[in-house]
């Protein structure tokens, strides 16, 4: 299994879920069977009792999951259908850990965040990657992970460890790591030192991203990709530019006209790919 992390930096709610979904269509388009795997860094157990005003409604699945309504965004750009468990909170994970320890499953170990508990969140993700998800009943080839908030809260700082350590589990070539920024306009100029602050924070945390999302109000101009493409250290073909579209169903189609496709096969090694005709 593949897996495509997508995290966030400057500020939440830029387009993060559209983002990763959209990555989703793009490898199913190329013949794969692709899941996706929502990590939210809250303490709550799900999304039922959260208040629809601050996080929108949660979202119900046919397991009769109550899950972060970017599941809905998965489902219907993929056309899949998730479980409950393809939602991981960092509260979920606590839980069972200390349960876990409660029944004296550790004999007598220390228990502690790094191992223990990135230990099971890396099970975890590598257990639910493995479900299928479409009519087929076939095994997933990629799993999208998303990681809510933004890298560099405090909360969110055990899940990074654990995909950290999962991109050393699962090996380079099976591994991709998007990282979706903001370029603000001030007074018609596009911004990028957001982004470089962003890029800096998520290196800080041994994490290394292969692409830049770079989400902005209008198209991103060539002397502001060179600009993040210099400061942050990359290629310009890994500065991505997702500007405000009218349906976000358009995405898809964004990311493919700049080249998308072929990165995604070369860095995820993507050599022997299936029929298209043969998935669903
Ligand atoms: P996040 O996952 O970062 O919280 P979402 O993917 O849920 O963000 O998107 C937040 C909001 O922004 C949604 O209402 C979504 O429809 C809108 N949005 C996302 N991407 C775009 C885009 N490229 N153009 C216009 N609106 C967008």
């Amino acid at each position: 299994t593949k897996y495509v992390l997508v995290s966030g930096g400057v500020i939440s709610g830029i387009g993060k879920g559209v983002i990763a979904s959209s990555l989703g269509v793009l490898l199913k388009s190329i013949g794969l069977r692709v899941t996706a795997i929502k990590i939210d860094p809250y303490l709550n157990s799900d999304a039922g009792l959260l208040g629809p005003l601050e996080h929108g409604e949660c979202f119900v699945l046919d397991d009769g999951g109550e899950v972060d309504l970017d599941l809905g965004n998965y489902e219907r750009y993929l056309n899949i259908a998730l479980t409950k468990d393809n939602n991981i909170t960092l509260g979920k994970m606590f839980q069972l850990v200390l349960d876990r320890e409660r029944k004296g499953d550790y004999l007598g170990k220390t228990v502690q965040i790094v191992p223990h508990l990135t230990d099971f969140i890396q099970d975890w993700i590598q257990r639910v990657a493995q479900i299928p998800v479409d009519s087929t009943r076939e095994r997933p080839d990629v799993c999208i992970i998303e990681l809510g908030g933004t890298v560099g809260d405090i909360e969110s700082a055990p899940l990074i460890e654990a995909l950290r350590c999962l991109r050393w589990r699962v090996g380079e070539k099976n591994f991709l790591h998007c990282h979706v920024s903001l370029v603000p306009v001030i007074n018609t100029e596009q911004k990028t030192k957001p982004t470089q602050a962003a890029i800096r924070d998520v290196r800080s945390v041994g994490l290394s991203p292969d692409i830049i999302a770079c989400r902005c109000s209008e198209p991103l101009k060539q002397p502001t990709t060179d600009k993040i493409a210099m400061y942050c250290q990359v290629d310009p073909a890994q500065v991505i530019a997702v500007h405000d579209v009218p349906s976000t169903y358009h995405v898809p189609l964004l990311l493919e006209s700049q080249g998308l496709i072929p990165i995604l096969k070369n860095v995820l090694h993507l050599d022997n790919l299936p029929d298209p005709s043969l998935i669903e």
